[in-house]
């Protein structure tokens, strides 16, 4: 298993502080791990923002739900997360290659490596993070706004054109 273990502080005010470094095998046979690297049950940690049980507070806690939504394949949960989708798009397009893309990848890990604003009362944010897939790393850095349903929302650039 590659997936890196580390994961920032859950304790959202030290954020701006540098993530802890885990030492290796750190995290086996403790509390089960959210698909987004957190050491947190996934029922408590992004399940409650999937199922809408829980708002996120913070635009890098809506992108952590996004990363194990895309493990999860919860295409839905990815578009409904999503603003600044032209009007003119064809949603079940959309949703059919969202669903291929999520079906042929795997994802490896994610990293959260910059949170810029995106605190609760801020008007947007942006977070650099680093994904890993079987197909490559990438990093991207997103942009997030808030939103009344979820907590935050991630804006799709008018140039990303690819499915995310
Ligand atoms: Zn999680």
């Amino acid at each position: 298993m590659a997936f890196v273990l580390c994961s920032p502080v859950l304790l959202e005010a030290k954020w701006h502080r540098k993530a802890p470094v885990c030492s290796a095998g750190k995290g086996f046979g403790k509390a089960p791990q959210c698909g987004c690297g957190l050491e947190k049950p996934y029922q408590e940690c992004c399940g409650a923002i999937h199922e809408r049980r829980r708002k996120a507070e913070f635009a890098k806690e809506l992108m952590r739900a996004r990363y194990s939504a895309y493990q999860k394949a919860l295409v839905g949960f990815i578009m409904d997360t999503t603003t600044g989708v032209s009007e003119s798009e064809d949603s079940e397009k959309w949703r059919a290659a969202l669903s291929a893309y999520v079906q042929a990848t795997k994802f490896k890990g994610l990293k959260v490596m910059k949170s810029e604003k995106g605190a609760p009362g801020d008007d947007e944010g942006y977070v650099t993070f680093s994904v890993k897939t079987n197909s490559g790393s990438y990093t991207e850095r997103s942009r997030f706004v808030p939103d009344e349903e979820f907590g935050w929302k991630y804006v799709r650039e008018p140039e990303d054109s690819t499915t995310q």
